[in-house]
């Protein structure tokens, strides 16, 4: 099964092809995961994307086309679920040349509860597993339940680079929707309430892939 997670920044995608790894067996493929490791790693890739990042603006598409077509590579025939690409329309035209994806996961969030999210939004620096302050917090203080380290914001989720990330978000990344739009079935799943259960959501999603067909 090839899925692709589709939302604003704040809208779940990580956390839930997070959890659907579990239920699903899904290799969830983050390329904004890759780029932080990269940065964190202080990598060739990483010294080229950092900027970006930083500033909450997109990565060049013939870098991330390359990083993602890599990785396809990597997990072959495995079932994966992409989340944070494609954000351009020439990024989406590059994975149609890479493979055929079987549904897109549309996630509905109110701008309001978007930006509520990503400011409380904390990660682990080490495993990069992501909590909430208020809706996913870890059982320790601010420690990664996983591995026990303390747990940071993103720069980028303070409040000066979320407006910019949305921005990119509207002008270039929803567009993609038209495009996949009767080529590939898309998903609409919508979560309206900052204290949205995750696996209520997600088990959501298991549901309507299974009307889909894509799952027994
Ligand atoms: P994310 O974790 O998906 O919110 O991505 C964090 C940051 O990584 C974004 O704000 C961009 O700077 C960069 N990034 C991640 N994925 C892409 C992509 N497909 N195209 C361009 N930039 C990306």
């Amino acid at each position: 099964m090839k899925l692709l997670i589709f939302g604003p920044p704040g809208s779940g995608k990580g956390t839930y092809a997070n959890l659907m790894r579990k239920k699903l067996n899904v290799i969830p493929l983050s390329t904004g995961d890759i780029f932080r490791e990269a940065v964190k790693n202080k990598t060739e890739l990483g010294e080229k994307v950092a900027e970006f990042l930083r500033k909450g603006e997109l990565v060049p598409d013939d870098l991330v086309i390359e990083v993602v077509k890599s990785e396809l590579e990597k997990i072959g025939d495995s079932s994966f679920i992409l989340d944070g690409y494609p954000r351009t329309v020439r990024q989406a035209e590059a994975l149609e040349d890479m493979t055929a994806i079987d549904a897109i996961i549309q996630l509905i969030v109110p701008n309001k509860i978007i930006i509520e999210r990503l400011s409380n939004r904390r990660i682990c620096p080490k495993c990069g597993a992501i909590y909430n302050l208020k809706t996913l917090k870890p059982k320790c203080d601010e420690k990664c339940d996983r591995c026990g380290t303390h747990l940071i914001q993103r720069e980028d989720d303070k409040p000066e680079v979320i407006q910019n990330r949305l921005e990119r978000y509207r002008e270039q990344t929803r567009p993609i929707l038209k495009y996949f739009k009767g080529k590939v079935p898309i998903i609409k799943v919508a979560s309206r309430k900052v204290d949205q259960d995750p696996k209520v959501v997600v088990d959501r999603i298991i549901q309507k892939l299974r009307d889909l067909g894509l799952i027994g």
